[in-house]
């Protein structure tokens, strides 16, 4: 290490603060206390000689000290600068953390958490011989998700989901988005995107919504009505983009997503959702390259969108514009995990051009039923060859960036909201090495520790 306290606030610890932790290892995930991007990237290709001595990975601050005022962390020092703090009446406030790691809370920037069933039944049958095209002839898939899922009350949706948000607590996160899109008619899109947005009201964490009515072709679309499933979704899409600005008028999107796939949507419906969503000035994110190069993640540089989902198939040409664009790369290695996939996404271009990179559970009943934020971590490093830094970085500051949030959550600074996480580890690489044990130990949001 090479003085890391010439970047600490030299001054003495304020007397005003709400919580202070002292004796703490902290992974900023911050600029300011050396973490970059670039760098960490760099070090990710074995070009370790080139990463300057200023880099400090994960922008660790050893043995510091950081206080919380009004959900707001207001000073991090030397925690040998609290040794002049003497006023017992404050003792309750204080924490010593015995040299535990304090990471940002665990942002989880893609799910689709909210839905009713499960369909461990059609997993069960997969692995007894039955093809994908029986299931699905059987009702199966998504098709039994959506049915489900608008089938189930509001109470039942909740409590369901709520299982799943609980487990996702429990290993650190603090902050998630959920989709809707297992609705694919209005009355149940707006019935998922409310149950979201009262598990983050009652949990008291943040929750960002995202529209995802672009997610399947309802049956109902599908039948005879239609010449042919090109017509049948182009009706369809039309109502994808009334409902949006009905949905939006009731304050429940905060995002707009869609599945653009040779078995979802094309570019042309695609297009005319982005353009509704941009009317109501509501940001865009995309289902991109998962099966195959549709182009997706350059229509979302087109649209400046906070980031482009999947991308095994990512093409060099549209890593070019993500990069341009600041477009951040989310990455799922649950899916490539459960579908065993082989792409791998173009990894080497990402890092060359400095593309910021999520991981996320995308969390779902069909290709991802998982609700471990640790797991991700452990499979972005041993299935997609990130570093451990990258991979934490995929669910701290990034995947804050993946929301439109960098400005306030996902990194340790002063004036950044204090939602933080304290981890019994010897240092940061355990999270992403372990599997299956979970070293949390406190969770702290927006200024209040946890129950
Ligand atoms: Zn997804």
């Amino acid at each position: 290490m090479t003085t890391p306290t010439l970047l600490l606030d030299d001054t003495q610890c304020p007397e005003n603060f709400d919580s202070l932790i002292i004796n703490v290892n902290i992974a900023t995930f911050s600029k300011q206390y050396g973490f970059d991007r670039a760098l960490a990237a760099a070090n990710a290709v074995n070009d370790v000689k080139n990463v300057p001595d200023s880099h400090k990975s994960y922008g660790q601050i050893l043995n510091a000290a950081i206080a919380i005022t009004d959900g707001k962390i207001s000073w991090i020092g030397d925690s040998a600068h609290v040794d002049r703090v003497n006023n017992t009446a404050r003792q309750d406030k204080l924490m010593d953390a015995n040299g535990q790691w304090l990471l940002p809370g665990f942002i989880d920037c893609h799910t689709h958490l909210v839905y009713a069933g499960n369909r461990s039944n059609e997993f069960e049958a997969r692995l007894q011989g039955v093809s994908y095209q029986q299931i699905s002839d059987d009702g199966g898939g998504i098709v039994a998700t959506v049915s489900a899922t608008r089938k189930a009350s509001f109470d039942t949706l909740y409590q369901q989901s709520e299982r799943r948000l609980q487990a996702m607590l429990a290993q650190g996160v603090t902050c998630l988005e959920i989709k809707s899109g297992y609705g694919l008619d209005l009355a149940t899109e707006r019935k998922m995107l409310q149950v979201a947005r009262k598990l983050g009201e009652d949990y008291g964490i943040t929750v960002k919504t995202t529209y995802l009515a672009a997610h399947a072709l309802p049956v109902e679309y599908k039948n005879s009505d239609f010449k042919n499933q090109a017509n049948g979704a182009d009706k369809y899409i039309d109502k994808v983009c009334e409902w949006m600005a009905v949905l939006n008028q009731e304050g429940l999107i905060d995002a707009v997503d869609g599945f653009m796939e040779n078995i979802g949507f094309n570019q042309a419906q695609m297009i005319q959702v982005f353009e509704a969503a941009k009317a109501l000035g509501l940001p865009i994110k995309l289902h991109a390259e998962q099966l195959s190069d549709m182009d997706g993640s350059g229509l979302v540089a087109k649209y400046k969108g906070l980031s482009s989902d999947h991308l095994e198939y990512l093409s060099m040409a549209n890593v070019a514009l993500m990069a341009q664009q600041d477009v951040v790369a989310v990455l799922l290695p649950g899916a490539f995990y459960t579908l065993k996939e082989t792409k791998l996404p173009p990894m080497d271009a990402l890092y060359q051009q400095n593309v910021a990179i999520a991981l996320s559970t995308d969390c779902n009943p069909g290709t991802s039923p998982l609700t471990s934020l640790l797991m991700v971590i452990n499979m972005g490093c041993t299935l997609f060859g990130l570093t451990p830094e990258q991979a934490l970085a995929g669910v701290t500051t990034h995947a804050a960036k993946a929301l439109g949030l960098a400005h306030r959550k996902g990194s340790i600074a002063v004036g950044m909201d204090a939602d933080l996480t304290l981890w019994d580890i010897t240092r940061p690489a355990d999270l992403a090495y372990q599997m299956g044990l979970n070293p949390l130990t406190k969770v702290m949001v927006d200024g209040v520790w946890q129950e």
